[in-house]
């Protein structure tokens, strides 16, 4: 069985090519005034009356309905319960999830470092874990286990003290792999909390949700909102736009391991944004074919449908050279280069959260078990920003240590430029630590 489907299909040597892309590409945050409106008040709300107003929203939203903040955490042992009731094969596969991604995020560890000038001044960079982040694991519609190993470890691995998690449990339903990936992470705490209020709570702290420094994880238009809105009160991670994949490819691999790997992103959600980029014509049809013989298959047909219809492209480029700059200039979240010797493309690759390098490389594994972050730039932010990672765990202070020698003669620099600006107690302050012999 097959169906037609209403792909895209462009020719990048088309004089129209340029504004189709454009149109395709553009993505409008919604922006809802009542979304906007709502997370505002439930925001002042917990700001003002912190547990109640959080127990409230919790009834209001999850319908999970207790008498004391305190029945709204769940004590470590259930969390390590959770992970002992687990079916030996799920168990051993976050198992070695954790594991891989807790080796790679082992690596991305900044230290700090010193060095003395030739005028015996010491000057270097301290780098120091946050005291405490807060987490927020989606949990609305569906389950996120492997969002609390890819935001948690490395949090922990920074060295952050506490890990808060923060997770809406629906009609008062846990789930079990979510709270066994809490339990493999190190996260510290869990609260059954979601939406605006939760992230109100970590940026505010109640009596019993303690503030946090910052907060990272992806959520809904609630949970997004929230997030931009208590920004500056704490740090946030980013705001995530609906997940992109861009598939370079040569013609030369199996037609299905491509339209799958593009439905892979379609199922995220209606607007997830999957695109071939090709300068072999007659793969790109085989594609399309793949993916009307595939898309009846899928559990998920609908949201794939409507994301495939609406924003996949499959598009036909002269040579790999033009594919390339398509993908440069899209900066994509997922970029998988389904070549013969993806090396020889990467040095041309300027922008993509993640590369996924080889026919076998499947941007799934890379969700789930690689090793590196799933928690990527998306809508062209990789241009300026980089894969969720331990060092946004860690801050880094500058260190100045002058010796006598250096005060003076930095003094006098500094002098110079102070009285420029007009800041006489700057001036002063450097001239008194000049030698005046010297
Ligand atoms: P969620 O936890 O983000 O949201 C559930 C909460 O939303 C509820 O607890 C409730 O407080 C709040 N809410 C719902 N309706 C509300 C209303 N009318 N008014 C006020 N608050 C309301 O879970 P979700 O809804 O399943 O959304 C998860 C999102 O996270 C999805 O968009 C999914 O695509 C995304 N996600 C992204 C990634 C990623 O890495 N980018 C990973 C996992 C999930």
């Amino acid at each position: 069985m097959s169906e037609k489907v209403d792909i895209t299909i462009l020719d990048s040597t088309e004089e129209s090519f340029d504004e189709r892309l454009s149109e395709l590409l553009a993505w409008d945050e919604v922006s809802d005034k009542s979304v906007q409106e709502t997370v505002t008040g439930i925001l002042a709300d917990v700001k003002s009356r912190g547990d109640d107003a959080v127990m409230a929203y919790t009834e209001k939203f999850d319908r999970v309905s207790v008498t004391s903040a305190s029945q709204l955490e769940l004590d470590r042992d259930s969390l390590q319960g959770a992970l002992e009731s687990l079916e030996q094969s799920v168990k051993e596969a976050l198992i070695i999830a954790a594991d891989r991604i807790r080796s790679y995020h082992e690596k991305q560890v900044q230290e700090s470092w010193q060095y003395k000038d030739d005028q015996g001044t010491v000057l270097g960079q301290k780098v120091t874990p946050m005291d405490r982040v807060g987490i927020y694991v989606p949990g609305g519609k569906a389950a996120y286990p492997s969002s609390v190993l890819m935001n948690a470890i490395p949090a922990k691995v920074a060295g952050v003290a506490e890990v808060i998690m923060v997770v809406p449990t629906p009609g008062g339903q846990v789930n079990q792999m979510v709270l066994a990936a809490a339990a493999l992470s190190g996260v510290d705490r869990v609260f059954t909390i979601g939406g605006a209020q939760a992230v109100a709570a970590l940026a505010y702290g109640t009596d019993t949700v303690p503030a946090v420094d910052k907060i990272v994880g992806p959520g809904n238009i609630y949970v997004a909102t929230a997030k931009r809105e208590v920004f500056g009160t704490v740090g946030i991670d980013m705001i995530a736009g609906p997940s992109e994949i861009l598939v370079l490819c040569d013609g030369k691999t199996n037609p299905d391991w491509i339209a799958m790997d593009l439905f892979s992103q379609a199922e995220h959600d209606e607007d997830a944004q999957s695109i071939l980029v090709s300068p072999d014509e007659q793969f790109i049809e085989a594609v399309k074919e793949s993916i009307e013989r595939l898309l009846p298959t899928m559990e998920r047909a609908e949201i794939i449908r409507k994301s495939i219809v609406n924003r996949a492209a499959l598009i036909k480029t002269p040579d790999m050279k033009s594919a390339v700059a398509i993908s440069n200039r899209i900066a994509p979240e997922h970029l998988e280069l389904s070549v013969d010797e993806p090396e020889k493309l990467l040095p041309e690759i300027r922008h993509a959260g993640a590369i996924f390098m080889g026919r076998y490389t499947a941007e799934a594994l890379g969700d789930y078990c690689a090793g590196p972050n799933h928690v990527l730039p998306t809508s062209g932010t990789a241009r300026f920003s980089s894969p969720l990672g331990v060092y946004d765990f860690q801050k880094r202070s500058s260190i100045i240590n002058f010796s006598d020698v250096g005060a003076s003669e930095m003094g006098k620099i500094a002098s110079i430029l102070a009285r420029g600006e007009g800041l006489t107690a700057h001036a002063l302050s450097a001239e008194y630590r000049v030698k005046q012999d010297g």
